[in-house]
């Protein structure tokens, strides 16, 4: 999809909806199925992006149907863009299968039970008062100390979904949101944007307060956002196009005015999407360039405080880190955290296998593919259990969700933590 003038994918070739164009880019080399999660795991080359390519190019030529068979090897990509990284060619398949996912939402019929799985996601999801609601039931399972209990007994995904959960009573929140002894914020800092995301804000607030607290320790000055919408993600992942371009114009009018010199988010998925405004608007008349300045300003929690020099006391232990892939693939962002990490005095950074390989989380991925995405949260533990490390420290909250449950699972001991809690908690000592 070259753009989000696209807006009705209905009705209309797919040959209009995906970026054409962008399809020659593949040679077919190959190189980018080791790569590739689904093909690790299938060893089927339909399941590999160079399949995925050539289907989509041959639905936009018209030689195969938008059958069920092509439409499970589309839904199977998590879209982690690992693809793109090892891709000799520039291919840009992160937009080649947004425009495609538009197309099969538009145009083919899912099941009552799809359709109900993706209505919950993008009516709740996206909405931090809606998904507080709706997670008002399990609170009170958990106050009463039932949650376990009725998590085992729920029927089908149901219990697997419930077990993403963190612990909502936040007594029991892990989360180190204490303050640490810091310098007061500078008013004449360079002024940030924290972009406190839609499920992260009632799930792992925390994080965001960590983040800020970090910058404003390093001499930024945060500046708050007066309204904060969903990045548009979840959905334009969905092929929701309308919904998604509807999120994404409200947050470039709400960044466009804060004057802000960064915008950083707690979630890489959000963070990669703001990223991507300027693309995805670029055929905009109204919001064009403000939507290529936001995206030219996001930037990363690791790059800023790396970039201030911001020092730490010592904190001996052992860390693992897992490269959320969004924040790998997305925005490049590979050294930066380890060069944080290494950075504590008394602090071993080991590297697990496979760092880069998607955990399954992959924005609604696990609960729409929940067997593919449990099948990879196994293999992402059992490669953080190898490592032996205290903690496994990661950038994006579905990410820390997904290995938390999988770890909790094997009631293995490695505390799974978001770098901004991570360096919290170091500041403290
Ligand atoms: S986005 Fe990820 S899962 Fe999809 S084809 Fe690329 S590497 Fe494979
Ligand atoms: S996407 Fe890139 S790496 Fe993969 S087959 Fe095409 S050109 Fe080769």
């Amino acid at each position: 999809m070259s753009d989000l003038q696209s807006s009705s994918a209905a009705a209309r070739p797919v040959r209009n909806v995906v970026d054409y164009e962008l399809l020659f880019d593949c040679v077919h080399c190959g190189l980018c199925l080791e790569a590739c999660p689904t093909y690790i795991l299938t060893r089927r080359e339909m399941d590999s992006p160079r399949g995925r390519i050539y289907l989509i190019k041959a639905l936009a030529e018209g030689r195969v149907d938008l059958d069920r068979d092509v439409v499970r090897h589309l839904d199977l990509c998590l879209g982690c863009r690992g693809c793109e990284t090892a891709c000799p060619s520039g291919v840009h398949y992160g937009r080649l299968i947004e425009g495609a996912r538009a197309y099969v939402e538009a145009n083919h019929p899912r099941s009552l039970y799809d359709r109900a799985q993706r209505w919950v996601i993008s009516a709740i999801f996206p909405y931090p008062e809606r998904l507080r609601r709706l997670l008002w039931p399990v609170q009170l399972l958990e106050n009463v100390g039932a949650r376990a209990l009725v998590e085992r007994a729920l029927p089908g995904k149901l219990g697997a979904w419930l077990s993403l959960l963190p612990p909502l009573n936040s007594a029991q929140d892990n989360h180190p949101a204490a303050p640490w002894p810091t310098a007061k914020p500078r008013a004449d800092g360079p002024p940030v944007i924290v972009h406190r995301g839609c499920v992260a804000q009632v799930l792992t607030n925390a994080e965001n307060r960590n983040t800020e607290r970090l910058l404003e320790a390093a001499g930024y000055k945060v500046i708050p956002m007066a309204r904060t919408h969903c990045c548009g993600a979840l959905d334009l992942h969905l092929g929701n196009v309308e919904q998604s371009s509807r999120l994404i114009r409200a947050n470039v009018r709400e960044l466009k005015q804060s004057g802000a010199e960064a915008i950083v988010s707690a979630g890489s998925g959000c963070s990669a999407a703001m990223a991507e405004y300027g693309t995805l608007l670029a055929n905009d008349p109204e919001l064009k360039s403000d939507a290529q300045s936001v995206s030219s300003k996001v930037s990363d929690l690791s790059r800023l405080l790396l970039e201030s020099g911001l020092s730490f006391p010592k904190f001996p232990c052992t860390v693992t880190y897992h490269d959320a892939c969004h924040l790998r693939h997305g925005l490049g962002v590979r050294d930066e955290p380890r060069k944080l990490l290494s950075s504590i005095p008394g602090l071993r950074l080991v590297e697990m296998q496979e760092s880069d390989l998607c955990c399954g989380s992959a924005g609604s991925y696990n609960l729409t593919e929940s067997a593919m995405a449990a099948d990879l949260a196994r293999r992402k533990a059992e490669n953080i259990i190898a490592t032996g490390a205290d903690y496994v420290v990661l950038s994006n909250p579905g990410c820390e969700l997904q290995i938390t449950a999988e770890l909790r699972r094997r009631g293995a001991g490695t505390k799974v933590i978001h770098l901004a809690d991570f360096l919290a908690l170091a500041m403290r000592g």
